[in-house]
Formats: structure tokens, C-alpha cells, sequence
């Protein structure tokens, strides 16, 4: 790759045809994988040390590699010297569609979170889908001229959606999220925002925040719970998303606790949500907290110490435990992260812990760890970003060229 055309391209241009040979697998292994010595690199690529040297001094003649240090070395030798790519080489956007909000996040391809942007909605984003993919766009532009690039240094957005999204990049369950059923809703994106856009369902982008950034950090089994007006989750089996055969996986909000139960919008009757839900909590919490506006006051009025909404929140611990015990059979997560809206309700981890205890074999239930989200709102926006750092690794995730 002669240094002069790299300069003169687009990230974007540089990541389609720019980079070829061993240049693209040192570059893809960084974008994956954040700062690597030389050692974690040569074992990354399968290249030789003189040929992993080379490539990286070619890279950084180019601007696109810097190498600096990674803290003290094990047993006090030498710090590592890490490299990873600059924000010459590319950057990369997430966007979260949640009901109420819009969450933007921008990256350089050296895992270096640059910018973020949350917005409340007025309006309730499962209606007006055109409005809010507006917003979005705006989001991004915003959060690109604060960085003073354009929208060709952005090599992809990785949306979230809350609906399981299929693999072809639509929605999964059509009830679930009617008004959007009809779109595509990457291609929407791509088309406002002028970038490739990959789309996920927002737990599965979730589960890829905590695992980059957050509370997953480096765990390579890894359940993320998102706890909000619905139920998902996003399941890593060896640091890979599974999104199992058509791209639903992960359902657990529709899991039955009660197949005589009250019917849900699923079509199935007794699920996980009617029982844990947030519209199910919030409905009862009313009954006693007629004021009562949000999950978020919810779980702040229970940490406050009102007996009620603790035990409210307490309750739907225990039975989302015991919803969880199979999951755990199946799966023997490493960690689960509890996230959403309730993820940051802490003490719902011991009644949780109880559930799982009656259901899961006390073998997996005794090796998997529960914890509360590190990155809150953050992680399925961040997730996004992930997806993009991580596409050569997830390219099941349906994505949508720039029109
Ligand atoms: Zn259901």
C-alpha cells in the first residue's frame, strides 16, 4: 500500500480497497482487538516478527498506527509497547433506538470512545420510526462536526433496535415493534446518515458494550440482561455474539413462566415481561405510587428505602432467577450483567441469586458471577461501536452499503 494513496483516501475508501496483504490483517486484528504488542499481534495474524515489524512501521509511515505503552510490565519489567490505530485510520458510530431515548456514541478504530450524545424523546420512538431515524442522523452530524470529520472518516454505524432483528435485517416479531415492521431499518439509516450501517437487536449490542468496555470486560461467556420496558438479552459464547439460526436468539423476555398466564404481545401467554417487565412493574408499583413516572423512580425510590418498591423490585428478582435457572443450565455463563433501566438496581441481585438457586444445578449457578451494568444507558450505543470494530468477526449481522 504506497503511503501517498493512503493519505489521499477516505478511511472509508481505505477499509474497502485501500489496505490489502499484511497490512489488512494487522490492521483488521487492531480494529478488533484494540492496542497489541508485537507479541499478541504475531500471534493474532499468524505473521512472523520481522514481518509483523515491517508491516507496522509501513502502517505508522502511513499515519495510521501509533505505538505507545501499556502500564507497567508483569512483575515490574518493561512496559509493553502497544500499538493500535489512529483515528487517521477510520472512525466508527453506534447508535441505541430505545422507546424514549436516542444514544449516540463515536470511536476511533484504537477502541478510543470519542464523543457521546443521549436525547429524551417526546415522543415514543415505536410510533414514528421516520422521526426518530431523523434524530438520529442529526445525532451523528452533530457529534461529527464537534470532531471536525466527515461522514467519509466514518467506516460504518452499528444501530440497535429493541426487536429481535433477523439476520436479513428485519424485524424478527413484527408485534413486538409494529410500526417499524415494514422498514429496513439499516438501510433507513444509511440513507440519512451516509454510512454503512450494520443492525442488531439492542441487548445483543448490549452484551458487546459490557464485553469491550463495561462490566464483561474480557469475559468470554457472557449473558447481558437488558431489564427495561422489555426484556432481552445478548448472548457471548466465546466472546462471539450467537444470534442462532435466523437471528433471534435471546429472547428471554418471551420465555413462558405460565403457559395459562395472561397473554402477551407476543402472542404467547405467561412470558418472562408479563411477570418482569416494565410495563408490568410500573402498572403495579401505580397501584400504591399513583405518581410514580419511570422505571428510573422506580428503582431511586427503592434505594431511598420505600418498603413497597423494594420489594416491588425485589419480587421481580426472584422470578427473573428462576426464569434465568434453565439459561444457565444450558449455556454456564461465565457473568451475567443485569442492564436497562433496572440494571443498576444492585439489590436485586440476591433475591435473583435465590431464584437461580431453585432452578439453575447449583454446579453452574455456584460459577456464574451477577453484576450490575457499568455502562448503563451507554452499553448498547457502545455496542454499536463494537459491532463495527468487531465486523470481520460478526459479519452474520445484516448491514446496509451507503445508497
Ligand atoms: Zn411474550
Amino acid at each position: 500500500m504506497p503511503s501517498v494513496t493512503a493519505q489521499r483516501m477516505s478511511a472509508r475508501d481505505l477499509w474497502r480497497d485501500g489496505l490489502t496483504g499484511n497490512a489488512r490483517r494487522v490492521a483488521e486484528a487492531l480494529r478488533s482487538r484494540g492496542g497489541h504488542t508485537r507479541a499478541e499481534l504475531i500471534t493474532a495474524t499468524g505473521l512472523s516478527r520481522p514481518t509483523v515489524s515491517a508491516t507496522l512501521a509501513e502502517l505508522a509511515r502511513d499515519g495510521l498506527v501509533v505505538e505507545g505503552t501499556r502500564g507497567a510490565g508483569a512483575l515490574g519489567g518493561r512496559p509493553a509497547a502497544v500499538a493500535r490505530l489512529t483515528r487517521g485510520a477510520g472512525l466508527a458510530v453506534g447508535v441505541d433506538i430505545g422507546r424514549r431515548h436516542v444514544q449516540v456514541a463515536l470511536a476511533d478504530l484504537g477502541h478510543q470512545v470519542l464523543a457521546e450524545r443521549g436525547r429524551r424523546l417526546e415522543t415514543d420512538a415505536e410510533e414514528c420510526p421516520s422521526l426518530v431515524l431523523d434524530e438520529a442522523a442529526a445525532m451523528i452530524r452533530d457529534a461529527l462536526e464537534d470532531l471536525a470529520a466527515g461522514a467519509d472518516a466514518v467506516v460504518g454505524a452499528g444501530l440497535g433496535i429493541p426487536a429481535p432483528i433477523t439476520i436479513d435485517g428485519g424485524i424478527g416479531s413484527p408485534n413486538l415493534l409494529p410500526a417499524w415492521a415494514p422498514l429496513a431499518p439499516a438501510e433507513e439509516l444509511a440513507d440519512r446518515a451516509g454510512m454503512p450501517v450494520w443492525v442488531d437487536n439492542d441487548a445483543n449490542l448490549g452484551a458487546l458494550g459490557e464485553y469491550l468496555w463495561g462490566s464483561g470486560r474480557g469475559c468470554g461467556v457472557l449473558v447481558y440482561i437488558k431489564l427495561a420496558t422489555g426484556i432481552g438479552s445478548g448472548i457471548l459464547l466465546d466472546g462471539r455474539l450467537f444470534r442462532g439460526s435466523i437471528g433471534t436468539a435471546g429472547e428471554i423476555g418471551h420465555i413462558t413462566m405460565d403457559a395459562r398466564g395472561p397473554v402477551c404481545r407476543c402472542g404467547n401467554r405467561g412470558c418472562v415481561e408479563l411477570t418482569v417487565g416494565g410495563r408490568a412493574l410500573l402498572e403495579q408499583a401505580r397501584l400504591t405510587h399513583p405518581d410514580l413516572n419511570s422505571l428510573a423512580d422506580l428503582v431511586r425510590r427503592a434505594e431511598a428505602g420505600d418498603p413497597g418498591c423494594r420489594r416491588l423490585l425485589a419480587d421481580a428478582g426472584t422470578a427473573l432467577g428462576i426464569a434465568l435457572g434453565g439459561l444457565v443450565n444450558l449455556l454456564n455463563p461465565e457473568r451475567i450483567v443485569l442492564g436497562g433501566d433496572l440494571g443498576p438496581a444492585a439489590f436485586m441481585i440476591e433475591p435473583l441469586r435465590r431464584g437461580l438457586a431453585d432452578t439453575g444445578m447449583p454446579a453452574a449457578v455456584g460459577a456464574v458471577e451477577v453484576v450490575p451494568t457499568e455502562l448503563g444507558q451507554r452499553a448498547a450505543a457502545l455496542g454499536g461501536v463494537a459491532l463495527v470494530l468487531k465486523a470481520t468477526e460478526h459479519a452474520a449481522s445484516h448491514f446496509a452499503a451507503v445508497p
